[in-house]
């Protein structure tokens, strides 16, 4: 566990920073983080940097806090990278990361080295919102801090489901809940609401779904040109290979959309036996046993071939261990 208290001993100014694209656990511990120490430590210069936020999470305390640019920031005392499982998913966040007398990262990914001096990583935690909980500690979380932190525990357990939820999660749910959140709310502002456009993407995305290794997986996506034509660009996708997982017989969902000329983001979901996080790491990415990404050029079908095969292997190796 990591001592903030000591850490920020005699320190200045300190930039928080999470991974590119953020989702829900990276914007709520990035949030979460940020009030912490802009209440308690108020005369240390806190500065948070993160890319665009999708509109759900802007009712969060300090969301209008958060800088889009690195423009003339830094050099910072402090580097704390949140949510990020290696120095090149922190985008241009990075370069704060190089010119920082000291670095800190607090993550949950396993395929995280520990890219920083000092480092906390659980791979058994939930989210990293359940661990900036832990470091914060429960007498200073407030209200405030305990919307962020909930609703990143609530984005990376999909509401307490998935099997990275344990019951220490549960109990820290329980915790933040008497802090006077409206948790309901929460869930369904940032977790299930769609947009009309989001759902009939959602719902093109499974009408042209296949089902691949005989019916064990199951793929969808979007190409630039489907994307140009419904106004939709990666925060809209938030979702769709979540649904694609819960088909009965599924064991690996893989959706992916068009990120760059024949360039394609590829998100993996598994149910139990594929650890997705091995293939997203051969690929160059990262992640966790049953939620991974990686990005890989070619073309769609290219993509998908290059991806089953490893699919298939891990499929294979747990029918031979049976
Ligand atoms: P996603 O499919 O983008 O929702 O990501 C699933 C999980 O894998 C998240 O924990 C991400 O942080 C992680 N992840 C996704 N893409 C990458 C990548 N290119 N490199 C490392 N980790 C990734
Ligand atoms: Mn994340
Ligand atoms: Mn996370």
């Amino acid at each position: 566990m990591i001592n903030l208290t000591s850490e920020l001993e005699n320190v200045r100014t300190v930039a928080i920073a999470g991974h590119v694209k953020p989702d829900g656990d990276c914007i709520g511990s990035c949030l979460g983080m940020y009030l912490y120490l802009t209440t308690c430590f108020p005369d240390v210069q806190t500065d948070v940097f993160l890319g665009k936020i999708a509109p759900e999470y802007g009712f969060l305390k300090g969301v209008d806090q958060i800088r889009h640019e690195i423009d003339g920031a830094g050099p910072y005392d402090v580097f704390i990278s949140l949510d990020s499982s290696d120095k090149e998913r922190l985008g241009a966040a990075g370069e704060l990361f190089d010119t920082a007398k000291k670095t800190i990262c607090i993550d949950h990914h396993v395929s995280n080295q520990g890219f920083a001096q000092v480092n906390y990583i659980v791979p058994d935690a939930s989210s990293t919102s359940e661990l900036v909980f832990e470091v914060i500690g429960e007498e200073n979380v407030t209200r405030e801090m305990a919307e962020a932190i909930y609703t990143g525990i609530a984005s990376d357990t999909g509401v307490f489901q998935y099997s990275c939820t344990s019951s220490r999660t549960m109990k820290i749910a329980g915790i933040l809940m008497d802090k006077g959140i409206d948790f309901s709310w929460i869930v369904d502002e940032t977790f299930y609401k769609k947009t009309y456009l989001q759902n009939q993407i959602l719902g093109r995305a499974l009408m042209e779904s296949m089902l691949l290794l005989d019916g064990k997986c199951i793929v969808s996506g979007f190409r630039k040109k489907d994307m140009d034509f419904y106004h939709v660009g990666p925060l809209d996708f938030e979702g769709i290979v979540n649904q694609l997982r819960l088909t009965e017989g599924v064991e690996v969902a893989v959706f992916l959309y068009e990120s760059g000329n024949q360039e394609f983001k590829v998100s993996m979901r598994s149910k139990s036996q594929v650890d997705v996080s091995e293939i997203a790491v051969y690929f160059g990415g990262g992640g966790h046993v049953r939620a991974a990404g990686c990005t890989m050029q070619g073309t769609m079908f290219d993509v998908i071939n290059n991806l089953t095969p490893h699919i298939e292997k891990q499929l294979k190796r747990k029918v031979e261990q049976e």
